[in-house]
């Protein structure tokens, strides 16, 4: 049987995706209790597990009342104190969701927050607020070399897979990408298609590794228009990459 995945909507920008097989579902990062509700109520599916990428309340705020209704595992990093997560999981665990029967792969992606961890299966990746669509996730309270590894590390992953990210961030993500990169052609092309795509009310998410790669600055700190776009809002050339990568956080920071 095939595994579906699809997104609620939840507070202005969030999704909170629902992976189902048969009348089992489990969902990431629940923020709010009430779309996830009015899901299981409306379709007759099974709530089966929960799973957490970071504390953040957006992230987690529906724990609690999914976990009354319906007593499921609740998967979260071990890095972080999230209250109702009884399965703290950690960088290399495998975990098997109940009823839907998917092994994920966990990894470690600490920058946004410090226990940040996303999930992983060949062909897809959950990984809440660490890689948007032509961006990245805040530093709150890892390092810019924390959260340079983190991007590394899902950049590196095959390029077909599909990245499930927490937010509906992409049109603004690519205002930035074209004012770091105003010549790449694949960044004017994808913008075009986002705003189609927006205008039609259609989600940007998820997208492929592969689109990031060719247009997401922060997956480009190696690139030559990248490092000299970094040197410029320097007025020197940037020492390295992760200097490159923390010059174009802290500017989207103001952006
Ligand atoms: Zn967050």
């Amino acid at each position: 049987m095939q595994t579906e995945i699809y997104g609620l909507p939840a507070f202005a920008d969030n999704y909170i995706w629902c992976l189902r097989r048969g009348n089992d579902i489990a969902v990431v990062d629940p923020g709010d209790a009430a779309p996830v509700l009015d899901h299981l109520a409306s379709s007759g599916l099974r709530l089966r597990a929960i799973l957490i990428t970071h504390h953040h309340a957006d992230h987690t705020g529906g724990i609690a009342d999914l976990a009354s209704q319906a007593p499921v595992p609740v998967y979260g990093p071990a890095g972080e104190a999230i209250a109702g997560v009884d399965h703290p999981v950690a960088d290399g665990d495998r975990i098997t969701l109940p009823g839907v029967g998917l092994e994920l792969e966990v990894i470690d992606v600490a920058g946004h927050t410090r226990g940040h961890v996303a999930y992983y299966r060949r062909g897809f990746l959950f990984c809440g607020d660490t890689l948007f669509a032509c961006g990245c996730g805040r530093l709150f309270e890892g390092s810019a070399a924390q959260l340079h590894l983190a991007l590394s590390r899902i950049a590196a992953l095959p390029p077909e897979t599909l990245v499930y990210c927490a937010h509906e961030y992409t049109a603004s993500g690519i205002r930035f990408a074209s004012a770091v990169e105003p010549d790449n052609t694949a960044v004017a092309d994808r913008g075009r298609q986002v705003a189609a795509q927006r205008a039609a009310g259609l989600p940007t998410v998820p997208f492929a590794i592969a689109e990031e790669l060719a247009t997401n600055p922060f997956l480009r700190c190696r690139q030559a228009t990248v490092v000299a776009t970094a040197g410029r809002r320097l007025g020197r050339p940037a020492d390295d990459e992760l200097e490159v990568f923390t010059v174009l956080r802290n500017w989207r920071d103001s952006f």
